[in-house]
């Protein structure tokens, strides 16, 4: 488990990327189970304790994997908690372009070809993942959540792709006020969660 050869896998499917700059894109999804960072508002909570979820073998799930897709998308849970060395390695072997998706709240391992930073208020992300990002998307629940979007525009690379994206519970209160706000700070684009408006994981 320490060297990545085996790791706490909640979840892995084909299916279309929901959000952000891939929207649309086939992928395959690996959903690495363990997340220490307990966002009140998260939609899988149930991927928190890595104990619930199987110790799976990282070839055997990489030969699954490419049989759908050299698109693969490591999601959580939070899958920097984890050595992601050799998962990616076996995945970069087979042609992978790896994507992920994390808060940053723990160091970057693996080689990963595109960050989607998704920074959360009770832990907060590592400076080298911030530095790194290819796409910021940021949560918003309250008004507070635009102010700490900015902190983070302001840090990640010049190029890093912006997104605001609405908490799901809150998509009809809180649209309008993004929108809004993309008005008067066109960086900012709008992530919307389709893969919940198509019915598909
Ligand atoms: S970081 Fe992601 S998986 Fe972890 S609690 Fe927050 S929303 Fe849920």
């Amino acid at each position: 488990m320490k060297e990545g050869k085996m790791l706490p896998i909640m979840e892995h499917f084909y299916t279309l990327q929901g959000e952000g700059v891939h929207t649309g894109m086939a992928s395959y999804f690996i959903r690495i189970g363990g997340c220490d960072v307990g966002c009140h508002w998260c939609d899988v909570k149930e991927s928190w304790e890595a104990g619930k979820h199987p110790l799976t073998d990282i070839d055997t799930l990489v030969d699954q994997a490419t049989e759908f897709s050299k698109n693969i998308i490591l999601t959580g849970g939070e899958p920097l908690m984890w050595n992601l060395d050799y998962l990616t390695a076996a995945l970069k072997a087979k042609g992978c372009t790896i994507h992920i998706e994390t808060s940053g709240s723990h160091p970057l391992s693996g080689q990963i070809d595109w960050i989607c930073l998704s920074p959360k208020k009770r832990l907060l992300p590592k400076d080298e993942v911030v530095a790194k990002a290819n796409e910021l998307k940021c949560i918003i629940f309250n008004h507070h959540d635009f102010k700490f979007a900015e902190e983070f525009a302001a840090r990640v690379p010049e190029d890093c792709e912006l997104f605001l994206q609405p908490e799901w519970s809150k998509r009809e209160e809180i649209m309008p006020k993004i929108v809004d706000y993309i008005l008067n700070n066109p960086k900012w684009k709008v992530s919307i969660q389709t893969h919940k408006y198509m019915n598909i994981p």
